[in-house]
């Protein structure tokens, strides 16, 4: 069994739309995926309707948080999407990405840089606006040769001249909302030291007292050593442990189940929710 328990569609920051999503993962040889887009689950209705034979769908989505003042991510399972307290505040956090990333348009502006809200508008689609889209502006204008050239301090990185934050839920009453909404949650990267200041163990060892249920390890962000650290970490904490793509279509450069999740804990995952069942193609 191949489980790849993490990727985006057009719903959020990637380049497929969710209907191709879940034809291009049964073609890479994929038995599970799930999909996780940016604070939305949008695209899940388009997936399910395609999930090809043989695949089965999870549900899911990323949610954004932050921590004592760092960003981090939650993943989110087989919640029901339709939970009123957990829908309020998925369309919160989206809702805020608009003018957060017109602040960062007008930023880039006062920089000399001329982007357009339309420009990014027509690269986003309806897609949970973020930026890796102001991201692919850069490159059509040639201010930066590629996607991730945008991410540097003197850019779009945490803390750039370009970034702003966007409004993020609190992870504790995230794992609060996703556990009355029936989901499963899982720490997306919890060691991608490159995207900015990590979340202390200390802190996910209280994470973990709050409910938590997981921790992403093998994730193209880790390094051996980081990976090595957290699979300690998970054992000590009882977390389940995951593995995952992050795929984002042409928009990264990783392909689907280049990381993977072990049969036991995807069915662990499987039990422990109740607001949604995985989907598999008849
Ligand atoms: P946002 O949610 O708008 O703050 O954008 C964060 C998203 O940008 C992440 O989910 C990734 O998809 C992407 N991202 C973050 N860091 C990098 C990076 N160094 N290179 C490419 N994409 C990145
Ligand atoms: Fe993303
Ligand atoms: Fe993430
Ligand atoms: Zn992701």
């Amino acid at each position: 069994m191949r489980i790849d328990l993490h990727t985006h569609s057009t719903a959020s920051d990637g380049t497929d739309s969710p209907a191709e999503l879940v034809r291009k993962a049964a073609a890479a040889g994929l038995d599970v995926v799930a999909l996780t887009d940016h604070d939305t689950t949008r695209g899940h209705a388009e997936a399910v309707a395609a999930v090809p034979r043989g695949l089965t769908l999870v549900t899911g989505a990323e949610l954004s948080c932050r921590i004592d003042g760092i960003s981090m991510h939650m993943l989110a399972y087989l919640f029901d999407a339709g939970e009123p307290a957990l829908l309020a505040e998925r369309e919160l956090v989206r809702d805020d990405r608009v003018p957060r990333a017109k602040g960062m348009i007008a930023k880039l502006n006062a920089l000399g840089v001329p982007v357009t809200w339309e420009q990014v508008e027509r690269i986003a689609g309806n897609g949970s606006v973020g930026r890796p889209h102001l991201a692919t502006a850069l490159v059509e204008l040639g201010v930066v040769p590629s996607v991730d050239g945008a991410f540097t301090k003197d850019w779009l990185a945490d803390g750039g001249r370009a970034h702003m934050d966007k409004h993020e839920t609190d992870p504790f009453e995230a794992i609060r909302l996703v556990k009355a909404a029936g989901g499963v949650t899982v720490f997306a990267h919890p060691g991608a030291g490159k995207r900015g200041r990590t979340v202390p163990e200390a802190a996910i060892g209280e994470l973990a007292a709050a409910g938590l249920d997981g921790i992403e390890v093998d994730h193209m962000d880790h390094d051996p050593g980081t990976r090595t650290r957290l699979r300690g970490l998970a054992g000590e904490l009882g977390l389940l442990v995951t593995g995952s793509s992050d795929y984002h279509g042409s928009r990264k450069t990783c392909v689907l189940g280049e990381h993977t999740t072990d049969p036991e804990v995807y069915g662990e995952i499987v039990r422990r929710a109740t607001g949604a069942s995985p989907v598999t193609g008849a």
